[in-house]
């Protein structure tokens, strides 16, 4: 069975698609969003920490935050406290369910259709339009497009089929929420034993609730069952019987994001910052850039890839740099052991060094490369020497 035809495809209704849906729309084009869930958000991993400066990009209303964030405990494998605390507002928590919904609700505003239960299970671009296959068997149907823009997450299986490449690198996120007692601000946990290569996390809900969560290179589930059978033995925790989800970050970015009449974006082309999985608003400047560049190539009915290549260069002149130096101090601070993250939370802790950065005019919650660099510019300690060496030798590469 055929459906009808339009400007634009959008696989996937998560904030990425959902955003590039709506500037789509909002420029006249007719868009398609076709979701394999039965509403946006549903079900998703995800804390909902989100930057001041995403937050006012996103232009939603406050209805979706269920905290804010200026401060923050981080704790060393050995237990030790450094407590950071920001003048203002640093960062809000959103409730990622009615962020979906209300990014979702301004593109349909906007004219744009959404199609739910209707996962896209292939693509087959033509000289003169693109096709998205969705469902299966019986329910099975062809919807035709002048391009398509895939925001589907990280599932390497389109992309790969495209000749677009795959991401190779990711951690898995795993995240579940608990019943929680003395909890006022956001927990930071390192070690290789609580989240091996990464961190652990408690983001306060509300006064008695939290999310609780951990990326790691492997095996996340069962690292955050040991971590939440830690916290109910300490009695931080009330609950026991929980639900762990789970889902990829990915590290690394695709080969190509663009191709004849496609783009990708979000976590689909890895704009994921990778010092802290956070993809929210690198996917939202991303999924700008495609909306701006695919609405341009469809007044000017020009599609091919070549012409399309101009969103990978606005959107990695945008963010290329701070996901190069992310990977890399990522992979630098993976190997750390427990002795050498103490030996760096003794040099953030001693002369007022983590104020200074906190403090500093490279201070940032979505861009970290400048501040990646004044910290190791200012200290010789070891590990940050070594560090610091391997560092300066990357970015002057
Ligand atoms: C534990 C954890 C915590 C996190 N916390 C944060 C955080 O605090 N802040 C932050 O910024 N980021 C966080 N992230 C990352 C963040 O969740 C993602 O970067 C973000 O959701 C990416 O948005 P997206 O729109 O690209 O993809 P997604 O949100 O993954 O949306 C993709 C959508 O596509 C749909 N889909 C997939 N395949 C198909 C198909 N074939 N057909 C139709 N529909 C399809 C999916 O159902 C989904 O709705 C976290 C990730 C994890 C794992």
């Amino acid at each position: 069975m055929s459906g009808r035809f339009y400007d634009v495809i959008i696989v996937g209704a998560g904030p990425a698609g959902s955003h590039a849906a709506y500037v789509l729309a909002s420029s006249g084009y007719s868009v398609a969003v076709f979701e394999e869930k039965s509403a946006p958000g549903l079900n998703v991993c995800c804390t909902g920490i989100i930057s001041t400066e995403c937050f006012h990009a996103l232009g939603l209303d406050a209805d979706v935050i269920v905290g804010q964030a200026r401060s923050a405990k981080f704790f060393s494998p050995s237990g030790r406290c450094l407590r950071l605390e920001a003048a203002g507002v640093q960062a809000y928590i959103v409730d990622r369910l009615l962020l979906d919904k209300a990014i979702a609700s301004k593109a349909q505003s906007q004219g744009a259709q959404y199609f739910f239960c209707s996962p896209v299970t292939d693509i087959i671009p033509g000289r003169d339009t693109i096709q998205a296959e969705t469902g299966f068997s019986e329910t099975r149907q062809v919807f035709n497009a002048r391009a398509v823009v895939l925001a589907n997450g990280f599932r390497p299986k389109l992309p790969r089929k495209l000749g677009l490449g795959r991401i190779k690198n990711f951690l898995v996120g795993a995240q579940t929420e608990i019943g929680v007692k003395h909890i006022d601000e956001t927990e930071i946990y390192f070690g290789q034993e609580i989240a091996p290569g990464s961190f652990a996390w408690l983001v306060p809900t509300s006064a008695s609730r939290a999310y609780v969560g951990l990326l790691a290179i492997s095996q996340a589930k069962l690292h955050l069952q040991k971590f939440l059978n830690t916290l109910f033995c300490q009695g931080r925790s009330t609950s026991q019987e929980v639900e762990i989800r789970q889902k990829v970050v990915p590290l690394g970015t695709l080969t190509r994001s663009y191709g004849d009449r496609i783009l990708v974006v979000g976590d689909a082309a890895g704009q994921v910052k990778p010092t802290s999985g956070g993809g929210i608003y690198f996917g939202h400047l991303g999924a700008q850039i495609a909306a701006e560049v695919l609405a341009e190539a469809l007044h000017s009915d020009n599609l091919t890839a070549n012409h399309l290549s101009s969103y990978q260069k606005q959107w990695r002149a945008k963010m290329g740099q701070e996901l190069s130096r992310g990977y890399w101090l990522r992979w630098a601070c993976a190997k750390l052991s427990d002795h050498q993250i103490e030996r760096v939370f003794d040099v953030f802790d001693s002369n007022g060094t983590a104020e200074a950065l906190l403090n500093s005019d490279n201070f940032s919650f979505d861009w970290h490369s400048g501040l990646i660099l004044t910290g190791l510019r200012h200290n010789s300690a070891y590990p940050l020497l070594k560090i610091k060496h391997l560092f300066s030798r990357e970015v002057s590469s």
